[in-house]
C-alpha cells in the first residue's frame, strides 16, 4: 500500500465534498512534477521486488493453521531489530525494509536498497529474499511462520481462522458475514478505506467465484456456511437477496482481495519516454505472467474453478455505484465505468510510433476538464489522457489535516488517486525531492511459496525488460484483448490448457530479428554460449551503448550491466504507423509464447537467453540464471506445476478429502505444514520445482 498519511481520516459523507479539491491539487501537484522532471534523463536501472507474507500461527494439537493478527507488534520488534543492525550487509545485503499491508495477519518486505545494473545482483536476489525471511521468522512466535502463499484458503470459514478468535459480528467497517473487523490492519486508512468504499458503492462488495464441482458437490450448490439469515447491519440481507450466486464461493469483503500476497517488481527507467516505452510492453505480459504465477485454488475453505486471485481483489475494491457499473441511468454520476479501479491497465501511453492508436480500443472514460487542464499544460494526449483516467476515481481516505497543501512540494493529493488505482502495470513518477527516478512497478504475478520461486520470476522478468529493450519487441495487442487474456488467465490450468492472443511477430518491421538457426538452448545447458553470437546479436540493440550492434572482428563486445537508455527504431520508412491490428495477433498457448514453436519460431524465453548472451556473465552467474529460466521454461511447457494446480490436487488427494470441494480445517492445516517444508528445504517437491 501507499505511504501511511497520519490524520483523522474522513467519513464518506464528508470526504465526497472534498473529492474536487483533491483532484484539482492532485492535478497542480502533478503538472508541478512534470516541469521539474519530465527533461530527466539518464537514470541508471535500479529495481526491486515486494514480497508479501502472511504470518500463519500453527496449533499442532488442534491441527489448525490460522492466521496470526499480531502485525503491529511483529513490524514494531521488525524495526527496532533492523535498526539496531550493525551495516555492513554489502550494497545487496542492505538492511531490509518490513511493511504494512492490508491484513493484520500481512508483512511486505523489500530489499533494503534496489538492487542495480550489475550481473552480481541477479545473485543475490534469492539471498536476498531468503534473508528477509529468516530475519521475520526469528522474529516471531515459536509456532509462527511467515509465509509466501497468495490467499489462504480458509479465510473467512467459520469457526476459528484467526488467532485469537475475532466474531465477524463486529465487523463495523465492512460489514461482513465472514470477517471480523481484526482483520483489518488497524491504522485508520484500512478501515476507512474498507468502510467508504462500502458507502460509497451502495452496497457492500460482491465477488463470487465459480465452484470446482467435484465428484460428490451437491448440485445445485447452496451453501451452508453463510449466515443466510444473520440480522446486524443493513446489508446483511444483501447475500439471500441475489449477492451470493449459486454454485458459486461468494465472498463479500475487501479483506478477501486485499487481503491476499503478491509479488511486484519496480523498475527505473532512463526517462519518461522509455518508461512509458516500457509500461506499454508490459502491459500485454501481465496476463501471461499472472497465469505462470497462478496460485490460488482455494477460497473461503472451497476449491474454487479458477487459479488465481485477480478477480476477487478488483471485485473485493469496486467502489463503482450502480449507475456507474451500467445497472441504472446516470443521474448522481458523471461516468459509465467498465472496470474496477482494481483491474488490468486501461490504455497504452507510449509516444513511439510502435504504439498505434488502434489498440486503445478499450472504452475509457476520462476527465475532461483535467485532460484539458493537462494538454493545456503542454502534456501530450497519451499521458494526458492516463492521468485523466486515473482521475475519474474519487479519493477515499482523505486526512482532514491534509486537506491543504503546497503543491510545490507535495505529491500527496496526486498520490492519494494514482496509488487507489490498482491496475496490472504502475506509471510511477518520481517522488517529490528524492534521486528516485520515473519507474514503473510490475503488479500482477502471484506470490510463490519458495524464495527460489520469487527470485526466478524477479530476474525473469528484469531479464525480459532488458530483452525488450535491446531488441526493441513490439508486444501490442489491442487492450480488449489484453482483457480477454486476463480473464483467461485466471481459468483452471490456464497456463497448460488456456490459449492467449498474442502477437504472430514481435520484431518491428524494418528491424533484422534474431536468426533461429541454429536453435537456441537454454542458457544452462552447457554447451552452447556464445552460440552464434552475430545471428544472435543482428537484433540486439547498442550493446555498446552506441546504437551499433557491438560486434568488433566478428566477435560481440559483451555487456558487463544491466542497463538504461536503449538506442530506439526509427519508424519504417513508409511512415505508416497507424492501420488495422487485426491481422497482427493470434492465440497461442503459453508454451508457444515463452518457448516458442519448435525451431522455427521464437519465444520470448529464446529472446532472454539471447539477451543473456550479450552479457558478460561468469559461469556461476550463468547456471543461476540458468535454474530460474529453467523453472519458466518448465511451467510454461507444463513439466512443472504451477503451485496453483499442486494445492488442487493436494487437497484432492488428502485421505480426509471428500471429494465435495471443502477444504476443512486439517486438510488446511497439512497443505501449510507442506508448504513450509517444501519452503525450507525438507520436503521435496519434484512436480514443482527443478
Ligand atoms: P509500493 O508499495 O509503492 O509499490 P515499495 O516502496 O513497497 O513501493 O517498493 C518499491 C520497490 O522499488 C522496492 O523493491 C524498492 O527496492 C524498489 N526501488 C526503490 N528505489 C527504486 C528506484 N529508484 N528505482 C527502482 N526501484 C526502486
Ligand atoms: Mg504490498
Ligand atoms: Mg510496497
Ligand atoms: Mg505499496
Ligand atoms: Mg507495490
Ligand atoms: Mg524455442
Amino acid at each position: 500500500m501507499g505511504l501511511l498519511s497520519l490524520g483523522t481520516p474522513l467519513p464518506w459523507e464528508e470526504a465526497k465534498k472534498h473529492a474536487d479539491h483533491v483532484r484539482y491539487h492532485g492535478i497542480t501537484q502533478f503538472m508541478n512534477a512534470w516541469d521539474r522532471l519530465k527533461d530527466r534523463h539518464g537514470d541508471e536501472l535500479l529495481w526491486g521486488d515486494e514480497v508479501e507474507y502472511m504470518v500463519l500461527s500453527f496449533d499442532n494439537e488442534e491441527k489448525n493453521a490460522k492466521l496470526s493478527l499480531r502485525q503491529t507488534e511483529i513490524l514494531k520488534k521488525l524495526s527496532s531489530v533492523v535498526h539496531d543492525m550493525p551495516n555492513g550487509f554489502g550494497d545487496a545485503m542492505d538492511i531490509p525494509t518490513f511493511h504494512p499491508e492490508y491484513g493484520r495477519y500481512m508483512l511486505e518486505s523489500t530489499p533494503g536498497s534496489p538492487y542495480t545494473g550489475s550481473l552480481q545482483d541477479l545473485l543475490s536476489v534469492e539471498g536476498n529474499m531468503r534473508y528477509r525471511r529468516r530475519l521475520a521468522r526469528k522474529h516471531l512466535k515459536a509456532n509462527e511462520i511467515p509465509m509466501t502463499i497468495t490467499a489462504f484458503p480458509r479465510h473467512g470459514t467459520p469457526g476459528v481462522f484467526t488467532e485469537p478468535y475475532a466474531d465477524p459480528a463486529g465487523a463495523i467497517s465492512s460489514h461482513s458475514l465472514f470477517l471480523p473487523e481484526e482483520i483489518t490492519n488497524p491504522h485508520a486508512r484500512f478501515p476507512t478505506l474498507t468502510a467508504n468504499i462500502r458507502q460509497r458503492r451502495g452496497s457492500k462488495v460482491a465477488i463470487n467465484l465459480p465452484l470446482f464441482i467435484d465428484e460428490r458437490t451437491p448440485r445445485p450448490f447452496v451453501d451452508a456456511t453463510i449466515p443466510w439469515q444473520r440480522n446486524i447491519y443493513p446489508e446483511d440481507p444483501e447475500a439471500k437477496n441475489g449477492a451470493a450466486l449459486l454454485d458459486h464461493i461468494y465472498m463479500d469483503a475487501m479483506g478477501f482481495g486485499m487481503g491476499c500476497c503478491c509479488l511486484q517488481l519496480t523498475f527505473q527507467s532512463c526517462n519518461v519516454e522509455e518508461a512509458r516505452r516500457m509500461y506499454d510492453a508490459l502491459v500485454p505480459l501481465a496476463p501471461i505472467m499472472l497465469a505462470l504465477t497462478a496460485s490460488s485454488p482455494l477460497w473461503r475453505g472451497y476449491i474454487a474453478d479458477v487459479d488465481c486471485r485477480w478477480n476477487v481483489i478488483a471485485a473485493s475494491v469496486d467502489d463503482r455505484t450502480e449507475e456507474e457499473r451500467g445497472l441504472k441511468p446516470l443521474k448522481e454520476n458523471k461516468y459509465r465505468i467498465p472496470k474496477s479501479r482494481y483491474d488490468s491497465v486501461d490504455m497504452y501511453i507510449s509516444t513511439e510510433w510502435m504504439n498505434k492508436p488502434e489498440y486503445n480500443d478499450h472504452p475509457a472514460p476520462f476527465d475532461e476538464k483535467i485532460f484539458a487542464r493537462l494538454q493545456n499544460h503542454g502534456i501530450d494526449d497519451l499521458l494526458a489522457k492516463h492521468i485523466a483516467h486515473l482521475f475519474i476515481r474519487d479519493p477515499l481516505v482523505i486526512f482532514s489535516e491534509m486537506l491543504d497543501q503546497d503543491d510545490e512540494n507535495s505529491n500527496d493529493h496526486f498520490e492519494n488517486l494514482q496509488s487507489t488505482n490498482w491496475q496490472t502495470v504502475r506509471f510511477k513518477p518520481p517522488p517529490i525531492n528524492s534521486p528516485i527516478g520515473w519507474r514503473v512497478e510490475f503488479r500482477s504475478m502471484e506470490v510463490q511459496m519458495t524464495d527460489f520461486e520469487n527470485a526466478a520470476f524477479a530476474v525473469f522478468i528484469v531479464l525480459l525488460t532488458r530483452t525488450i529493450l535491446s531488441l526493441n519487441l513490439n508486444l501490442y495487442l489491442p487492450i480488449t484483448k489484453v482483457d480477454e487474456n486476463m480473464q483467461r488467465a485466471q481459468k483452471r490450468d490456464a497456463v497448460r490448457s488456456g490459449k492467449f492472443y498474442f502477437r504472430k511477430n514481435v520484431f518491428p518491421p524494418g528491424q533484422k530479428s534474431p536468426t533461429p538457426s541454429p536453435p537456441l538452448s537454454p542458457v544452462s545447458s552447457g554447451a552452447t554460449t556464445p552460440i552464434d553470437g552475430e545471428h544472435v546479436l543482428n537484433g540486439i540493440n547498442g550493446v555498446n551503448g552506441n546504437g551499433m550492434n557491438g560486434i568488433h572482428n566478428g566477435r560481440p563486445h559483451k555487456d558487463t550491466r544491466l542497463r538504461n537508455c536503449f538506442p530506439r527504431v526509427p519508424p519504417p520508412e513508409n511512415g505508416i504507423t497507424r492501420g488495422p491490428v487485426e491481422e497482427e495477433y493470434t492465440e497461442m498457448t503459453i508454451d508457444e509464447i515463452i518457448n516458442g514453436k519448435g525451431d522455427s519460431t521464437f519465444g520470448l524465453l529464446d529472446m532472454v537467453y539471447a539477451y543473456v548472451d550479450t552479457l558478460d556473465v561468469d559461469e556461476k552467474t550463468k547456471n543461476k540464471i540458468g535454474e530460474y529460466l529453467n523453472l519458466i521454461r518448465w511451467r510454461a511447457d507444463g513439466t512443472l506445476k504451477t503451485s496453483a494446480t499442486w494445492m488442487r490436487e493436494f487437497v484432492r488427494s488428502h485421505p480426509s478429502y471428500k471429494f465435495d470441494s471443502v477444504v476443512s480445517q486439517e486438510i488446511n492445516y497439512d497443505l501449510m505444514v507442506a508448504i513450509d517444508e517444501i519452503e525450507r528445504g525438507v520436503r521435496k517437491a519434484p512436480d514443482l520445482l527443478p
